[in-house]
């Protein structure tokens, strides 16, 4: 029988009323594995007056008893994390160390959420004026959601609710309806730590279900990462319904190659930063942009020797560096890109098109692309792949590298290999990218700093996690506190220090 993916309310899975429902597949197989129900209306409608509901005695809870059920979370997400990163396998195809990977990458948040009551703490300032004391608090919103993407079904959840619920506030996601098994084993895992009833929800669905958070009255945050424009019409949406929205969006992330480095290594970690997870990583580099004709040809030539030794296959084989895409229509639109660029005129020194693997022919395997010769008007430079294909484009010097990148519409990351320290730091400087990488092909920040990118790959005033996240899940307040020993009398004029 299909197992049927359900909303999670409650603090217990919920049946739905739906008669709107998905597929979710096993990448390496194409076989049918569940059908998601998409969530009502109605039923974020529920879920958000759950969330509500809990979110006063929740909010009331001191600190150091949220952050133990979040102690308690981070045990049993090690105890079941090899379950964990099977269901990622299952329904992404990312491959099994790469999941666990990611799985270690949300759990560090967790880690950082355990801090809680030293990161709530606020200012004070005895004795500002007349004995007059002064302090800041932060305090949570109250009911936030958070709605994720495809490429990190742990990870990105976990860059989110974490820091919420540490904050005093109560949640309700969205998961992506292409693997949403992952998050539905977190909810429960939550609830095995002591997490009350309602803390933390979980609608399924589609744009109904976004639509339905983005507009709900009693929802104060929405947290959103994915594609660019979603990423700006959840930003324009929620704002203008006075919530405050971090919204982080899509890539396009550089790496410049200078001609002082060694090749060998920059190859090396070239192909783990564009075919790693099959390039859906929105911190894969996609573009290298390599100075000078002789280096190129060199890079070009290395990258093309490691390419026929990258082992494509399924994510549960051992030794695999490299499983299949996440859909059958996202492995036909990266391939219809592939074909772009050969009609643009780039030059494709690795066709993984049409690529197969033994007893997986359903599967949605493409092998890695290399194109070279790519020019800066062509679409497969200017738009997203999101894919296992790395373009190469060539520039004469340093600065035309720099000017480059600057111009492109995204700015995620951006990264740089040289052992020339004075060109290393002019790059960290002016590049215009949220998270630089200096000799690090993948620069995504730890959980005590924060992640978000500039530009277009952006929207709102927030990065995520980190300190910039606890901003985010919490409202400032200032108290300013008076206790008179002596009658006052009335004050007419602005206080003012004379
Ligand atoms: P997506 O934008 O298609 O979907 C993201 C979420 O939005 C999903 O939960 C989906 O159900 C929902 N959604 C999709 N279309 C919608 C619509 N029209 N209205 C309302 N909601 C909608 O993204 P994806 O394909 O799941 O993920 C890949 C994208 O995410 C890539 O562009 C990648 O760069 C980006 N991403 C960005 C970051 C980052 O930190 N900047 C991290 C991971 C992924």
């Amino acid at each position: 029988m299909t197992k049927l993916i359900q909303n999670f309310i409650n603090g217990k899975v919920t049946a739905s009323k739906s008669n709107i429902s998905g597929d979710v597949f096993n990448p390496a197989t194409g076989e049918k594995t569940a059908e998601i129900k998409f969530a009502t209306a109605a039923e974020v409608d529920l879920a958000v007056k759950t969330a509500a509901n809990a979110f006063p005695k929740w909010a009331d809870t001191s600190p150091l008893r949220r952050a133990r059920i979040l102690f308690k979370f981070k045990e049993l997400l090690d105890k079941h994390s090899t379950e964990i990163a099977k269901i990622i396998t299952a329904e992404h195809g990312k491959v099994f160390e790469d999941a666990r990977g990611e799985l270690t990458r949300g759990i560090e948040v967790v880690e950082f959420a355990c801090g809680i009551p030293h990161l709530l703490k606020g200012e004070f300032s005895e004795n500002i004026g007349g004995g007059i004391d002064s302090y800041s608090i932060r305090q949570p919103l109250g009911v936030c959601a958070g709605i994720s993407p495809f490429n990190f079904p742990a990870m990105v959840p976990m860059w989110m609710f974490p820091l919420a619920i540490a904050c005093g506030n109560t949640f309700v996601l969205k998961p992506s309806e292409k693997d949403p098994s992952t998050s539905l084993r977190l909810a429960e895992l939550l609830q095995d730590a002591g997490l009350p009833d309602g803390v933390f929800n979980i609608v399924n669905g589609d744009k109904v279900a976004v639509d339905a958070l983005l507009n709900h009255p009693s929802i104060s945050a929405i947290s959103f990462v994915g594609s660019t424009p979603v990423a700006e019409y959840i930003y324009k949406t929620g704002t203008s319904k006075h919530k405050r929205v971090q919204s982080l969006g899509g890539a396009k992330n550089h790496c410049i190659v200078l001609p002082d480095v060694d090749l060998d290594q920059t190859a090396a970690s070239l192909m783990g930063a564009a075919y790693g997870s099959a390039g859906e990583r929105c911190m894969a580099i996609s573009v290298a942009v390599v100075v000078g004709e002789q280096t190129a040809d060199k890079l070009v030539q290395k990258l093309q020797d490691r390419i026929k030794k990258l082992k494509v296959a399924p994510g549960t084989e051992p030794g695999a560096e490299m499983g299949p895409l996440v859909t059958k229509q996202h492995l036909e639109k990266v391939v219809s890109y592939v074909d772009h660029g050969v009609k643009e005129g780039a030059k494709l020194v690795a066709d993984g098109r049409g690529f197969k693997v033994k007893h997986h022919e359903n599967g949605y395997f493409l092998g890695p692309c290399l194109f070279d010769h790519v020019q800066t008007k062509m679409r497969i430079y200017q738009e997203e792949i999101f894919g296992p294909v790395l373009c190469v484009v060539r520039v004469k010097d340093f600065d035309a590298a720099i000017s480059l990148i600057n111009q492109h519409r995204f700015g995620n990351g951006a990264a740089i290999f040289t052992n020339d320290g004075i060109a290393a730091r002019y790059f960290a400087s002016k590049i215009e990218a949220g998270m630089v990488g200096i000799n690090v092909p993948i620069p995504v920040p730890m959980a005590f700093y924060s992640f978000g990118g500039w530009k277009d790959s952006i929207f709102g005033d927030y990065a995520i996690y980190g300190a910039e996240g606890v901003r985010f899940y919490t409202k400032l307040k200032t108290v300013t506190s008076r206790w008179p020993k002596e009658a006052l009398k009335a004050e007419f004029m602005m206080p003012t220090m004379k």
